[in-house]
């Protein structure tokens, strides 16, 4: 049988976790092959080297190199690169995942060379268009072929935007992910010892978003908070090199934070395990919290895991207290996301085939 390829573009540190689940169920495929491309929007070993070497995604065929400068000029230079590499492939599908400038320029150079375009973790929604992601994120699902969602306010809210054909629930393929992390990362991961820290004994937290970073008085606001938790636990803060710089930037001490370089996928699962409580930003780790069964803090305005407040596992920080009982949240599926984006991707070939 001939393969199908999909190519597939990631550039951010939440990508390469995500394309680690998709990609493994490609291999296993005997229907799919994959030419992986990566912008390099996030580029240096912490960030990007130690995730394709802990989860065994294959090296990116091409890489681009393209970090820094505006919003405009990344997306500008990944548009163009991501065109040329369509072009020299020739695949029948392009992937892109979540609400980044490579979602958004894979997605676009797919969409003109008339490709079909895959998104996965289509539909979420902040309705904040004051955040870059939520643009993207828009942008991506108005022109994909395939949508496939984790949740299904994600499909419900395609639904709203009057983007009902190709949209599928499939779970969440970072709960895959997680799944196959978890059990290595409490053998392999020697994070607790390394830093002297008790299990059950440590708040966990991250802080990136440009929302939070971008505005002195609400980093500030937010590293308050982090401190005020940390005169009662341990608070332990894996810095993102954005908000560093802000940091610095600001001025600001962080005194008595716990504050770290960015940590590898098995040491953050490991960290997961081990902590009392998660506060973050981060949309991956609101529900990382949750697979780890941990509560979560999240330090924005409103999220787009809206089922994991609504199942009292996650609160806003602007929500004084916690208000739901906690209940298991199904639709993210049982760690077979990725053989359901799969699935609806065979359903689509097949669906297309009808047609001629
Ligand atoms: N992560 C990690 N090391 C860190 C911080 C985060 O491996 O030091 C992982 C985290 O567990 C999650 C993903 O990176 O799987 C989330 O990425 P990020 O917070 O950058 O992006 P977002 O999820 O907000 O799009």
């Amino acid at each position: 049988m001939s393969r199908n390829t999909i190519l597939t573009v990631v550039g951010a540190r939440p990508q390469f976790i995500k394309a680690a689940a998709v990609s493994r169920a490609i291999r296993a495929s005997d229907d799919f092959c994959e030419i992986l491309i990566h912008t390099g929007q996030h580029f240096d070993a912490m960030m990007s080297d130690i995730f394709f070497r802990e989860l065994d995604i294959p090296p990116p065929r091409e890489h681009f190199a393209i970090h820094g400068g505006s919003h405009g000029l990344m997306t500008g230079r990944m548009l163009e690169a991501v065109e040329s590499a369509i072009v020299k492939h020739r695949p029948d599908w392009v992937m892109v995942y979540g609400d980044t400038n490579s979602t958004l320029a894979g997605g676009l150079a797919a969409a003109k060379l008339k490709v079909p375009v895959i998104h996965v973790e289509a539909g979420l929604r902040s309705f904040n268009r004051g955040m870059p992601e939520e643009i993207n994120r828009v942008l991506v699902d108005h022109i994909s072929t395939l949508l496939l969602s984790p949740t299904h306010a994600g499909v419900a809210n395609l639904a709203a935007e009057g983007v009902v054909r190709g949209v599928f629930h499939v779970g969440d393929v970072m709960h895959d992910a997680m799944l196959h992390a978890m059990g290595r990362a409490r053998t392999e991961s020697q994070i607790l010892s390394r830093l002297g820290i008790e299990a059950s004994a440590f708040v966990l937290a991250t802080v990136h978003r440009a929302e939070n970073t971008d505005d002195p008085a609400r980093l500030t606001a937010i590293i308050e908070v982090l401190k005020a938790e940390a005169h009662e636990r341990a608070v332990l803060l894996p810095l993102h090199p954005r908000t560093r710089q802000a940091i610095a930037a600001a001025g600001l001490s962080v005194e008595p934070i716990r504050v770290i370089e960015p940590v590898g996928y098995l040491d953050m699962a490991r960290l997961l395990d081990g902590c009392a409580m998660v506060m973050t930003d981060s949309g991956g780790l609101q529900k990382e919290a949750y697979f780890a069964r941990r509560p979560c803090v999240t330090l924005r305005d409103e999220t787009e895991w809206v089922e994991t407040v609504s199942h009292g596992w996650n609160r806003l920080w602007t929500q004084p207290a916690w208000a739901t009982p906690r209940t298991e949240i199904t639709e993210y599926g049982a760690g077979d996301a990725s053989a359901r984006v799969l699935d609806a991707i065979r359903g689509a070939q097949l669906h297309q085939i009808r047609e001629r």
